[in-house]
């Protein structure tokens, strides 16, 4: 361990073991997600910044969801569209409860 990190050095009597993972690999999440949008972007994706996703058109099934209604600075308006991914991460499971879609999701702090 202390070849791969000499920092631990100081509070090595207090270190009972440790595991290295080679494919584990850290990155910029800031710049990727930006280079990322920027080619969405360039390849025809429209982004609703400051937008907010406040309901489905559901009224039927949540199977045959036709448009989402989003409130933007400039008010609401409904995008339809053939097919609709609702990513928004912990806010998934609230979002979908009153269409009757249960997810198992729960927002936690810290590592885990
Ligand atoms: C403390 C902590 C540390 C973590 N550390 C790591 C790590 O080191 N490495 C790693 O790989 N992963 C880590 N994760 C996990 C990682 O952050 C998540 O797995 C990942 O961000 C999930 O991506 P997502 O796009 O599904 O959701 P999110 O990143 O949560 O994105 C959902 C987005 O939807 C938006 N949103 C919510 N409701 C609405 C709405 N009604 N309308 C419009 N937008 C809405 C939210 O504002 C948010 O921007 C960590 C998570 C936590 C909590």
């Amino acid at each position: 361990m202390l070849r791969i990190e000499p920092a631990f050095e100081s509070r090595i009597a207090e270190i009972v073991g440790a595991r290295f993972t080679p494919e584990d690999e850290s990155g910029d999440a800031h710049k990727y997600t930006q280079r990322l949008a920027k080619v969405c972007a360039d390849n025809g994706v429209a982004f609703f910044y400051g937008s907010t996703a406040v309901a489905l058109d559901a009224q039927r099934s949540v199977e045959r969801v036709k448009s989402v209604e989003i409130r933007t600075p400039f008010g609401y308006q409904h995008l339809r569209a053939r097919d609709i991914v609702v990513s928004l991460g912990s806010y998934s499971a609230p979002f979908l409860r009153p269409y009757g879609v249960r997810l198992n999701i729960y927002p936690a702090k810290g590592y885990s």
